[in-house]
């Protein structure tokens, strides 16, 4: 039995690519009423259109989402614009792979402010809004790197486990208001995500890795958040680890 999220209002960051695109298209298409941020505008207006096109509702804010004014700028909108916000999909991130001995501390950095405190500050800004709605949801999207390591990813997996502890806390501190909270793990998904690896070697190898196995599509965790949001208000969904088949 999965309950209807039809007129609710859906925060997802990171909107423009990948996972974030397909999520807000997933909630859309259940009836939710989407906020969509990221910093490329033109993506996000182009989703919109589609999402609109399509019957739906939706509202585009450009944002820096590691920026803590920018994140609660993103939250005040989708108040001001449908009355406040029921469900935050924590999603913004990059993944800065590499070795800790040869890091770009500026790639540490980036990660920090955006996968962990970027993710606090949206969470921060959105609990009093669910609170007056006498409930809410907060799925974020971490990482298989947020339960394990591996030599290029402890920078990233710093960040990701970090999503782990903060929801854990959250959910312990929110349950009794209504507040949901889920952690998504996924695996290798086909996105944009790999661009931005600054570290040659690590991005060689890495994509090579990609190449011998057939990814999961953005589609696939979406399906997982839809999942998640759609349970009866007594269950708490907490966790999700989605691995490719092929991914060992
Ligand atoms: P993409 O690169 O396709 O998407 C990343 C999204 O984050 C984009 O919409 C991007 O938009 C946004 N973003 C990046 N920097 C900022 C910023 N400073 N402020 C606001 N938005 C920002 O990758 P994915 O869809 O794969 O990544 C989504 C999430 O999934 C990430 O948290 C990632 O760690 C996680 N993940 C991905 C996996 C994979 O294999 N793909 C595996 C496990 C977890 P814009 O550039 O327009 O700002």
């Amino acid at each position: 039995m999965s309950e209807s999220i039809q007129g609710k209002v859906a925060v997802v960051t990171g909107a423009s690519s990948g996972i974030g695109e397909a999520t807000a298209l997933a909630l859309a298409g259940q009836g939710a009423k989407v906020v969509l941020t990221a910093r490329r505008q033109e993506r996000l207006e182009a989703l919109a259109g589609r999402i609109r096109d399509a019957g739906g509702e939706a509202e585009v804010v450009v944002a820096d989402a590691s920026d803590e004014g920018q994140a609660r700028g993103v939250i005040e909108h989708a108040s001001q614009a449908f009355g406040g916000v029921d469900i935050l999909v924590n999603n913004a991130g990059v993944m800065l792979l590499g070795p800790v001995t040869d890091a770009d501390t500026e790639d540490w950095r980036r990660m920090v402010h955006l996968n962990l405190l970027g993710l606090m500050y949206a969470t921060h800004a959105a609990i009093p809004s669910m609170r007056a709605r006498g409930g809410g949801h907060v799925v974020n999207i971490s990482s298989v790197s947020g339960r394990g390591a591996s030599p290029t990813s402890a920078g990233y997996s710093a960040t990701k486990w970090g999503v782990g502890g903060f929801s854990e806390g959250l959910r312990q501190e929110v349950r009794l208001h209504g507040i949901r909270v889920t952690v998504i793990e996924p695996g290798v998904v086909r996105t944009e995500l790999t661009d931005h690896i600054t570290h040659g070697e690590t991005k060689t190898t890495y994509e090579g890795r990609i190449a011998q196995m057939t990814p999961l599509e953005p589609e696939d965790i979406a399906a997982a958040v839809v999942y998640a949001v759609t349970q009866p208000q007594r269950v708490n969904v907490n966790e999700i680890l989605i691995r490719p088949l092929e991914q060992g």
